[in-house]
């Protein structure tokens, strides 16, 4: 039985039509006709559902938001640019100069500078906090706090969350808790944890393939009653919920983040990603299998592997019994030097050496000198970046013929 059954049937069933064309039509125009002005009016003010400019939304794209929508139990999703662009616009559409943000775990090297540079400079202040240091999180979250940022795996760290542990935290303060599941779509599902804004780069593991630049953000809805978005924190957001009620996330997030900095996405883009998707279940269930397989089989041959699924990991019986379908495609290896980790990298038939992660094939990446050699040692070593590690992605290879590779690239490499 795959791990992701209850999504088999639903992806293709949501990606396919049954009348006409049966792949989704592509739909790139960048602007729509109105027909007459009293139905522009009505686009405008929200009473006509029908396509305003490609920036604020686009028809391929829809289709793509309402299958992420309901993957993960959200009153829906906007697409994005990028997983970066999709990061920009669920945290832009809710910060101001002053904030604070805490963000815990991870922390992929874009957001780590986003957050750490960018923000910074409109005076957005980040802490850093490892999974594991709950008291601290609680302690540090103060009337400014606006966002608590957290990554549903350590990448490259391997560390995992609590992360209903920390949805209780962010819930007693009446704080949101945005998850960036990048690493594990369907096998974690944040809003069923407490979480109330998922993030995306539907680059990785989702379309799977390299053939598209993409992400997405899905939102939960606002609850009738008591709703943390009701309160004085968030009063930016009280317009959105006076107007579109359960709907008003993503009212805020395209009038406040899409249409001012235009991370959009584009009818193509959202058209390769959605035949990513309708495989996803399948793909995850194989290379789940494949990542725990290789990461036993490397550590028994004297490999330093870092994978939870490993007795030794410190987050082992959590990953038991919160990720029990598996925490992605990635593990790392510790070469010991950078000279090994190249000649590794060099010496592997199979291994493509580049910067993405979940694709159809095995990646890898040495860190220090590519995604992480502008940052400080102290930053690396809390990022857990040694000289020697690489990233692996694992991919739909023969998991034999990986350990196989991977034996043979580090026997030509000692
Ligand atoms: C790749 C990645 C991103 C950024 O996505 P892009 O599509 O490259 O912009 C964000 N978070 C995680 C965990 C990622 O792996």
């Amino acid at each position: 039985m795959n791990r992701f059954e209850e999504y088999t049937t639903q992806f293709v069933q949501q990606v396919g039509k049954k009348e006409g064309a049966v792949s989704p039509a592509i739909i790139n125009s960048a602007s729509f006709g109105y027909g007459d002005s009293e139905t522009g009016e009505g686009i405008f003010d929200g009473s006509v559902k029908k396509p305003l400019y490609s920036r604020m939304g686009n028809p391929t794209s829809a289709q793509l938001e309402q299958i992420l929508a309901a993957m993960d139990g959200g009153i829906g999703a906007v697409a994005a640019s990028s997983g970066m662009g999709a990061t920009a616009m669920a945290t832009l559409s809710l910060l101001k100069s002053g904030d604070e943000i805490l963000s815990i775990g991870g922390l992929f090297g874009g957001t780590y500078s986003y957050f750490s540079e960018t923000l910074t400079r409109f005076g957005i202040t980040t802490q850093f906090f490892d999974v594991d240091e709950l008291e601290a999180i609680e302690a540090a979250i103060t009337d400014k706090t606006k966002i608590v940022f957290l990554e549903s795996v350590g990448n490259p760290n391997m560390r995992l969350p609590d992360i209903e542990a920390i949805a209780q935290i962010t819930t007693r303060h009446g704080v949101v808790l945005m998850v960036d599941n990048t690493i594990t779509p369907l096998s974690i599902k944040p809003l069923a944890l407490g979480a109330d804004i998922i993030v995306y780069s539907t680059t990785k593991i989702i379309t799977g393939n390299a053939s598209s630049l993409g992400g997405a953000v899905v939102f939960r809805v606002i609850n009738e009653g008591d709703d943390k978005f009701k309160g004085e924190r968030y009063a930016e957001v009280h317009p959105f919920i006076k107007k579109m009620g359960a709907m008003a996330l993503i009212g805020n997030a395209k009038k406040r983040a899409l249409r001012d900095f235009g991370m959009s996405s584009n009818g193509f883009g959202s058209y390769l990603t959605m035949l990513g998707l309708e495989t996803l279940p399948l793909r995850m269930d194989r290379i789940v299998s494949s990542v725990e397989k290789i990461a036993l089989a490397l550590d028994r041959e004297g490999f330093v592997i870092n994978h939870p699924v490993l007795p030794s990991h410190p987050h082992h019986d959590r990953y038991l019994k919160q990720f029990s379908q598996g925490c992605g495609t990635l593990f790392t290896i510790d070469m010991g030097s950078k000279e090994a980790a190249f000649a590794f990298l060099n010496h592997s038939k199979l291994i493509t050496i580049t910067a993405n992660i979940g694709d159809s094939r095995t990646l890898g990446l040495h860190m220090a000198s590519t995604i992480y050699r502008d940052f400080d040692e102290s930053v690396r070593e809390f990022l857990g970046i040694t000289s020697g590690l690489i990233r692996v992605s694992i991919g739909l290879e023969n998991p034999d013929d990986i350990i196989n590779d991977f034996s043979m690239a580090r026997n030509l490499s000692l």
